[in-house]
């Protein structure tokens, strides 16, 4: 495969031309159950009805203007979030490492407008992932990110997941924010335990720090809340997300309260398509659904039942599954330990009509669309167990 893209990804040998609700078909008619959701992003399955409407009418309407002048589409927007989260304020992006990107400018200015600019250092967790910018990188420990792209800035310090001795130990007087995923996406779907996140909670709050949550992959009713952080009882100061919110057309956004924001005033930050018309007609779309009653129920059920079902799954597939261990994740966020490469058997169940993805070091991902139905979690049980009556493991 020969190609004038740059050989950043070691993608499958694949071209999807049509999506459908929970599949999606190939250029060879094969059909496949979409469990992955192109990581988590059409949360509303493919060529949703309102989606596409919203997207025609905006498409034959006004496309972009630039932040040089009003967005009402944007403003709505915000208005409707901010409605329904601890935020008072945002910044909407094109992408989930320009939100998460924005939230460390929030930290920054924020510290700067309380007269504590020393304060410039994040705390944030092994195995994180925030996305391949050079802060994103520099943020986290994993080898496989970083590799190549040091010297990086000496902006993070980063501590065990879930550690919250150890986070205690690495506030310092360099340090003005704590950050992390409820949820670790690409880390391999570990949760937050209730003890972490009420701690770092109270942390920030004794220190004047602030708690800064990357909601990129396990918000917008993932996790059957419409942001993870609500099963805690807690709420962050600043908080990214993305993929969801978009359903497919590329929007991420920076959420604060108003006092984090302090310092995001006039001229302080910008992108020319950020909170475009095109992507906030179509992130509008996407909550109007989200926010229907009963939709962030059905997610909720649904999470249950495959769970469930994976539970039953696994025993029977112990040559494959580790079925003692728990299941990691939360919701439609849901994955499974893997005995055999991760990687290797995701990519052979492609070829029984599944799609799923590796995460951390041996965890088969989920993200299906959160309007499946029990016939999907179905479908996917018999797809998973053919593959596994037809894996072989690779020569050592
Ligand atoms: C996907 C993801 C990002 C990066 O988002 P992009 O849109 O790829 O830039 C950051 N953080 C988390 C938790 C993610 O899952």
């Amino acid at each position: 495969m020969t190609s004038a893209i740059m050989p950043t990804y070691a993608r499958a040998d694949i071209e999807m031309v049509r999506g459908e609700g929970v599949y999606m078909f190939d250029a060879q008619g094969r059909k496949y159950l979409d469990f992955i959701s192109g990581i988590g992003v059409m949360a509303l399955g493919h060529c949703h009805p309102h989606l596409v409407k919203a997207l025609h009418e905006q498409g034959a309407r006004l496309w972009h203007t630039s932040n040089l002048y009003r967005i009402p589409l944007a403003e709505r927007l915000a208005e409707r979030l901010a409605a329904v989260t601890f935020a008072d304020t945002m910044f909407f992006t094109n992408s989930g490492a320009e939100a998460w990107e924005c939230s460390v400018k929030v930290a920054r200015s924020y510290h700067h407008a309380m007269g504590t600019p020393q304060k410039f250092r994040i705390i944030t967790c092994s195995n994180a992932f925030h996305g391949r910018t050079m802060a994103g990188i520099a943020a986290t420990d994993q080898e496989k990110l970083r590799k190549g792209f040091e010297p990086l800035p000496d902006w993070f310090k980063v501590v065990p997941f879930n550690d919250l001795a150890a986070v205690e130990a690495a506030i310092d007087d360099s340090v003005g924010a704590i950050k992390f995923e409820p949820i670790q996406g690409e880390g391999g779907f570990t949760a937050a335990t209730p003890e972490f996140m009420t701690g770092v909670r109270k942390l920030c709050d004794d220190h004047g720090l602030l708690m800064i949550l990357d909601e990129i992959q396990c918000g917008v009713g993932r996790t059957g809340k419409l942001f993870a952080h609500e099963h805690y009882g807690i709420t962050p100061d600043v908080m990214s997300i993305a993929k969801g919110i978009g359903g497919g057309f590329p929007v991420g956004a920076c959420l604060a309260t108003e006092r984090a924001a302090i310092g995001m005033t006039a001229g302080t930050h910008g992108s020319t398509y950020g909170g475009n018309p095109l992507a906030m007609a179509v992130a509008n779309a996407v909550l109007d659904i989200v926010l229907e009653p009963g939709f962030l129920e059905h997610a909720t059920q649904m999470g249950q039942r495959l769970e469930a079902a994976f539970q039953q799954l696994t025993p029977n597939l112990d040559d494959i599954f580790d079925p003692d261990a728990p299941l990691p994740g939360m919701g439609l966020m849901r994955g499974i330990k893997c005995k055999v490469p991760n990687r290797d058997f995701v990519n052979h169940a492609r070829s029984e009509g599944i799609l799923a993805a590796a995460a951390g070091k041996d965890v088969m991902r989920f993200l299906p669309p959160l309007i499946i139905e029990q016939n999907h979690i179905d479908e996917a049980c018999e797809r998973i167990s053919a593959a596994a009556k037809t894996y072989r493991k690779p020569e050592a």
